[in-house]
């Protein structure tokens, strides 16, 4: 496996001989898994394999110069950062380009006007540190620091903290996308000037292209810089702490403060929520899951299960947490007055304070991602969604009902129905569905599990975030918009008539299903006999 040596050869003459390989350890090195993210599916096993070569560019223009001879050779590429989105970041045909972008790591940050300036190599690591020794913070989703910022914000982009921050797509300002046949398109005031203050326009907003709902995943050319707008935070540092595993930031407790509150029931639970955000207080609201404290006191996989061993349906039943982190922004005044409201609305609804360590390990700059396939390996989130907290709240009933018929090979987890969190003060929910099960056993039933997932938010009206390229798109497409997947396709085909950016996105789940023997009958939905797309 390679790539044709006359559009190896035009590569290396963009990137010089250190920056491209297409040795198989190098390329070897690309493969999805083993372990992580949707690790071991069907989706993995047949979709995804090594790519041909491997090139690392290190500005716009080089990037720009790569897709062009990967358009006049027709040699399929995928944009790459970090990977850890497991299978759908690698390459799914023969002879693939990977374009590994981590030397994109230009770096600013403009502190007078809250907003920072990346390449796509950049984690967010240091920009959350870079933020905080300047007063202001961003959001990292819960992947962790070690994904890259852009990457993550052109497919996801939150955390409890979205409480306080909102939706992520209002974050991307001044950004540059290299279209699949190599041209450049500047979007907002970089559309105009030098200066990436704004990301809006000109003319229509063009943020739909890079990310619709919750990303494109890679089909629709590269993004080779951001700026990121950061938002106000307080001056106290938050100190390293501990030692692996055991880390966590201390906080300033007069300014950063996360506070348990265990309540009697889960229309206390929710009614909390919607409380918190009408008093216009706190950084972060969420609902704690039993599971996450079993994964947070466990040092590894057997005890995990010691601890996780002794929960059974009634304990988790009956587990009302609430998770609230206080921030003083302004002061430490404002600090307590946050407080004494969010007390008030504690006694009123019956909530009891627990105590708290008094730091951060998961969500101010986390580092415990790989904490979410400790228990069995593997692990996906079959939905993230914001909707209303109304919605983002009953959601993960329906999901614990469907996932009985699944268990095992799923994780046998005594019917928890996820997690659910406020959003944008209440204005919005969050709720988010995750599952595990080990990369060894037969996994046809989470393959089965997934796809049923979308036919069941169909039937019950829920909308979700599983659109796009992550589910069948001829399944999804009618059904919400209706007909968005027809407005997907004819963009695709217009910006890349070749479809040489990431081959067969948007449509590999439904080329999956076709290709993988067990998925066969599932298929009750229509689609073109043969899927309109160019073969690679
Ligand atoms: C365990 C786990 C938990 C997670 N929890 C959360 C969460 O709570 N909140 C949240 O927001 N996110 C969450 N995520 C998602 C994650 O943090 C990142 O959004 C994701 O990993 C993308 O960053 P990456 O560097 O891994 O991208 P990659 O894996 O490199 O790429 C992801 C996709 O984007 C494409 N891509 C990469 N770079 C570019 C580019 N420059 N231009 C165009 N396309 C590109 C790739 O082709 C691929 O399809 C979670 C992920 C995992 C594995």
């Amino acid at each position: 496996m390679s790539i044709q040596k006359q559009a190896y050869n035009a590569l290396e003459s963009v990137v010089g001989a250190k920056y491209i390989s297409d040795d198989p350890a190098v390329c070897e090195g690309y493969r999805s898994g083993p372990g992580g993210y949707e690790s071991g599916l069907g989706y993995e096993r047949v979709m995804t394999t090594i790519p041909g070569a491997v090139v690392m560019p290190k500005t716009t223009e080089e990037v720009q110069k790569v897709v062009k001879i990967c358009n006049r050779y027709k040699v399929a590429y995928v944009p790459y950062s970090t990977g850890f989105y497991g299978p759908r970041s690698h390459c799914h045909v023969e002879n693939e380009l990977l374009i590994d972008l981590k030397r994109l790591n230009s770096f600013e940050i403009d502190e007078k006007h809250f907003h920072i300036v990346v390449g796509s190599g950049v984690i967010y690591s240091p920009i959350q540190q870079e933020a905080m020794n300047k007063g202001a913070y961003v959001i990292i989703g819960g992947g962790g620091a070690q994904a890259s910022a852009i990457a993550n914000l052109i497919g996801d982009g939150w955390s409890p903290l979205s409480h306080r921050i909102g939706l992520p797509h209002r974050r991307i300002l001044g950004t540059e996308l290299v279209l699949p046949d190599g041209e450049l398109v500047k979007m907002g005031s970089l559309a105009e000037g030098s200066d990436p203050f704004w990301g809006d326009g000109p003319g229509p907003d063009l943020r739909g292209l890079l990310r619709g709902f919750t990303g494109l995943r890679g089909c629709l050319g590269i993004v080779t810089k951001m700026a990121i707008k950061t938002l106000p935070f307080q001056p106290e540092p938050l100190v390293p702490t501990g030692v692996a595993p055991n880390t966590a930031l201390a906080l300033p407790q007069k300014r950063v403060k996360w506070v348990n509150f265990q309540m009697p029931s889960k229309a206390a639970q929710v009614k909390a929520m919607f409380e918190i955000g009408k008093a216009e207080i706190a950084g972060a609201v969420t609902k704690v899951p039993l599971f996450w404290r079993a994964i947070a006191k466990a040092e590894c996989k057997e005890e995990f299960w010691e601890i996780w061993g002794k929960e059974t349906e009634e304990s988790i039943k009956n587990f009302f947490i609430v998770r609230v982190l206080l921030i003083g922004y302004t002061s430490e005044e404002q600090m307590q007055y946050d407080e004494n409201v969010l007390n008030d609305i504690m006694t009123e609804l019956g909530g009891i304070a627990r105590p708290t360590k008094p730091s951060d390990e998961s969500w101010i700059k986390n580092a415990d991602s790989a904490g979410m396939w400790l228990m069995c390996g593997s692990y996906i989130s079959v939905d993230y969604i914001i909707e209303s907290l109304s919605q983002a709240t009953v959601h993960g009933e329906s999901y614990a009902d469907l996932k009985k018929k699944y268990t095992p090979p799923l994780m046998p987890d005594n019917g928890d129905p996820g997690w659910f969190q406020s959003f944008e003060l209440g204005h919005q929910g969050y709720s988010e569905f995750l599952v595990y099960w080990d990369q060894d056993e037969d996994t046809t039933g989470v393959d089965h599990f997934y796809l049923e997932t979308a036919k069941m938010n169909i039937k019950e009206r829920f909308y979700t975030s599983l659109l796009g390229p992550h589910q069948p798109l001829y399944l999804t497409g009618p059904m919400y918009g209706p007909n968005y997947h027809e407005w997907l396709l004819k963009v695709k085909d217009e910006f890349d008539p070749i479809w040489v950016c990431h081959p067969p996105v948007p449509l590999a789940h439904d080329d999956f299903v076709e290709r993988a023997e067990w998925m066969k009958s599932l298929k009750d939905w229509e689609s073109p006999k043969k899927l309109p797309m160019p073969k690679w």
